[in-house]
């Protein structure tokens, strides 16, 4: 365990850090740590995450009460309690608004597909929660739903959550978010997304172990009976039936959920340069609304 000195030292430097890469602007976002099993040590109201000092940090209660620090606990600190109660094996909680993340979150669309092995391997699928009024009760509520079973989400029209067993490891999973959504946006402005197969996902669901790491939940990578998995017990992957190959081609913002597992289009076809795409009726209905939306 940390000493106090060393934690506020740490979160000084995961803020500094944060600033420095553009994940927030001004006074935005937070940081708090488990300081022992009943207090935690948080990052005050109205100060810019790159130019904090060791002393500036609140100590609360696991209910919220302040009891050292000369300034007010965050003005998000509902949502990191919340987290907190959910999560016993969680020490560290981080909340910014990295730029392309946020603008998935804005845009309404989660980093849901099978596309990276590492992302796949450490954080799985990353869901939106829903909008809430920043501050209010509505963002624990809205994070509630998706904090036992996901160690990072973006929050609607806001910004993204991570947590970890260490303050660092709540950082990098922050770090992975963001970088994660920039590879998205790139292979997607380039037209395409090759997706990793649903067995090749719970292959990799299997290295998870070898690697130590403890998934808050198992990837539900079958969207058939995905739609009617509680967010709160598993997480919901977008990953084709692969029928023998590790990588599924799929055309550009296809949803799996809706597509009834097959995208139509194989590797072979599209090395063939092969005229025939065939997509459902929904399936066209997205494409159409995505180029629309991409024209706005
Ligand atoms: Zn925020």
């Amino acid at each position: 365990m940390s000493t106090e000195s060393q934690l506020r030292a740490d979160i000084v430097e995961v803020g500094r850090r944060m600033y420095a890469r553009g994940y927030t602007a001004s006074n935005d976002g937070n940081i708090s740590v488990r300081l022992g099993s009943d207090r935690l040590l948080m990052t005050p109201k109205n100060v810019c995450k790159g130019f904090m000092t060791p002393d500036m940090m609140c100590i609360t209660d696991l209910d919220g009460r302040k009891l050292q620090g000369d300034r007010e606990p965050s003005s998000e600190m509902l949502m990191h309690l919340e987290v907190y109660r959910q999560r016993p094996d969680v020490a560290a909680v981080v909340h910014a608004h990295p730029p392309t993340a946020t603008g998935f979150a804005v845009a309404g669309i989660p980093l849901d597909r099978a596309v990276l092995a590492e992302v796949l391997c450490t954080l799985g699928s990353i869901p939106i929660a829903e909008y809430a009024t920043p501050s209010t009760q509505e963002l624990p509520d809205a994070v509630a739903k998706y904090i036992k079973a996901h160690d990072g989400m973006l929050l609607a029209n806001h910004g993204a959550l991570t947590v970890g067993a260490d303050l660092f490891g709540a950082y990098y999973k922050m770090e992975t978010v963001e970088h994660f959504a920039k590879i998205s946006l790139v292979a997607r402005m380039l037209g395409r997304e090759n997706l990793i197969a649903r067995e090749e996902v719970l292959r990799l669901q299997e290295l998870r172990g070898t690697y130590g790491i403890k998934s808050p939940a198992p990837i539900c990578a079958d969207e058939t009976t995905a739609a009617a998995v509680d967010p709160a017990s598993c997480q919901v992957v977008q990953a084709p039936e692969g029928g023998g190959l590790r990588l599924v081609a799929g055309p550009p913002s296809l949803p799996a959920k809706e597509s009834g597992g097959s995208y139509g289009v194989t590797p072979a076809a599209h090395e063939a340069g092969a005229g025939e795409i065939r997509l459902t009726y929904r399936e066209l209905s997205d494409l159409i609304e995505d180029a629309i939306r991409s024209l706005r």
